[in-house]
């Protein structure tokens, strides 16, 4: 039984999808870039199940979210409301490593891995769910890397990231993307995301299936195209404010 979500809402999220589709589209224009090659990753943090049910509704494919628990119980849930459907989940916060077990059951792939310790203990949890067949193949991996050095927002030293690239790539059952980061609060995003795109372009002259450059949030996601983003990851754009404070 698929409960239908209020018409209301699923009209203000359609809205705000179409705006910031809007936004990147012309964003790519402005740098001559092909839009299809910056993703859309819905950050669902905070949201309840029925508005992601509401962006499936709407051909969202992708979602992320920054805690375990929160992720876990929002993916279960939403088996029961879209039983057809099943997006690919990324893990876009903080993680500990006695989480990595359960997060290998849910994640497609987990964009904030920024310490060889947690490498490894995603390496370990990827592979036991490979082998009870509760994941169907390797996790994705982007290193997560701290533009300003400053570790409070996660994320490893520029220094670190080709070392925490190389393993990842040693590892079966993990599968290196390429890196993410967040603009940090006391430096123009431009700058920030500018250092980020040496960073990557960097990793994939070692690692050439590193493609992916994850930056861009809902307030800065034109300059992140501008410097190469393929994809955005965006909350509050989407889905409005958010009702609680969240990291
Ligand atoms: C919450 C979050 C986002 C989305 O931020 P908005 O400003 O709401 O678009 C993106 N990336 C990470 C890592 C986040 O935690």
């Amino acid at each position: 039984m698929t409960t239908p979500p209020a018409t209301d809402r699923l009209a203000e999220l359609a809205a705000s999808l179409a705006a910031v589709r809007h936004r990147i589209a012309r964003a790519c224009a402005e740098v001559g870039r092909d839009p299809s090659a910056v993703d859309l990753l819905v950050v669902t943090k905070t949201f309840p199940v029925s508005d992601v049910a509401a962006l499936t509704d709407l051909g969202i494919t992708d979602f992320a979210e920054n805690r375990d628990s929160e992720a876990a119980r929002k993916v279960a849930d939403l088996a029961v409301l879209r039983p057809g459907v099943s997006p690919r989940w990324q893990m876009v916060g903080r993680l500990q490593r006695n989480k990595a077990r359960s997060v290998a059951r849910w994640a497609h792939q987990v964009q904030s891995v920024d310490s060889p310790r947690l490498v490894d203990a995603l390496a370990v949890a990827a592979s036991a769910g490979i082998a009870t067949g509760e994941r169907a193949g390797p996790l994705n991996v982007l290193i997560q890397v701290s533009i300003d050095g400053d570790p409070a927002r996660g994320g490893c030293l520029i220094a670190e990231s080709l070392g925490l690239a190389d393993r990842v790539a040693e590892a079966d059952s993990l599968r290196l993307r390429g890196v993410m980061a967040v603009a940090p609060l006391g430096m123009p995003p431009a700058d920030a995301f500018e250092r980020l795109a040496e960073v990557a372009a960097r990793l994939r002259e070692r690692h050439p299936v590193a493609t992916v450059l994850s930056a861009g949030m809902s307030g800065d996601l034109e300059s992140a195209i501008r410097y190469g983003s393929t994809c955005v990851r965006v909350g509050t754009a989407v889905l409005g404010g958010r009702p609680l404070a969240s990291p």
